[in-house]
């Protein structure tokens, strides 16, 4: 049961919701290096704050609460394994936010987007082992198309069918969904608010009472790689840093929205093998 914490100072809004995708050596915008990842939490455990399942944070009204963070995965790579030690160790949880379409496709490379990392992804074995180590699993869609650019059917059979496919597989209910790009507008919220209790995007910012339900920022862990961000984070110190950074990754947002939406007028899924069921099929 999570209660609102009493006697909250004005910034103490919280948690700070840190999302990672893959974990590793690799030097790019969305692999962080375990040891990077261990050190984070150790540093947030050590300087008092409390980690907060996401899908428990939302059911109870997302209360406001000091000191407190909690973890996300975007799109599923079989990497974030590598967490595993640091949530055991200290009793954590992590929502991963799956594309069910890719799920069984493994190690296959030439089944994978373009925009996606050539590394694995988990399986449905893997995923239901990884819940012993605390982690949960929510919603990415089905084929990871921006939402933006779809049609309202469209919208609605990736939300359904991604939901549907992950309660199935791992019995657990899916009431978390984390939009494909951080890309949503009324239609897609919408949409969302009639299969999901809550969903997030990548607005930069420490979560507060008055966010859209729909639409609740997050901390790309791109952001959390030297020691001493570690350490501005733990110390609840980090807003300043956050504020000075949302502007140019809001334009950074909106370039990339853009260029994914030229993308897609002028081809749709060439990336992918023609037998494949995951293609893409959203249009302007
Ligand atoms: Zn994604």
């Amino acid at each position: 049961m999570i209660n609102q914490d009493k006697n909250l100072c004005a910034r103490e809004v919280g948690p700070t919701i840190l999302t990672y995708h893959a974990l590793g050596s690799r030097r790019d915008a969305v692999t962080t290096d375990p040891g990077v990842f261990a050190r984070t939490i150790e540093a947030l455990v050590a300087h008092g704050n409390r980690c907060v399942d996401l899908s428990e944070w939302v059911a109870a009204g997302r209360p406001r609460l000091a000191k407190t963070f909690a973890i996300a995965f975007d799109d599923g790579y079989r990497s974030i394994a590598l967490a595993a030690d640091s949530l055991v160790r200290f009793k954590l949880s992590a929502t991963v936010f799956l594309v069910t379409g890719f799920m069984s496709r493994g190690s296959n490379r030439n089944a994978r987007p373009s925009w996606m990392r050539d590394e694995p992804i988990l399986d449905w074995t893997e995923a239901r082992e990884l819940t012993s180590a605390g982690f949960r699993f929510a919603s990415h869609t089905k084929s990871h198309p921006n939402l933006k650019l779809c049609k309202y059917d469209q919208i609605s059979e990736e939300l359904i069918e991604s939901k549907s496919t992950i309660e199935d597989r791992l019995a657990r209910a899916c009431d978390l969904f984390a939009y494909p790009f951080g890309a949503s507008n009324a239609l897609t919220r919408r949409a969302v608010s009639e299969n999901y209790a809550a969903a997030f995007g990548v607005r930069l910012d420490i979560a507060r009472q008055g966010d859209d339900r729909f639409d609740l920022p997050r901390v790309d862990a791109y952001y959390i790689r030297t020691d001493r961000m570690i350490d501005r984070l733990a110390r609840g110190e980090i807003e300043p840093a956050l504020a000075l950074r949302r502007p140019p990754r809001a334009l950074k947002a909106h370039a990339k929205a853009w260029i994914e939406s030229i993308r897609n007028r002028s081809t749709v899924s060439i990336r992918h093998r023609p037998d494949e069921s995951i293609i893409s099929t959203c249009s302007q």
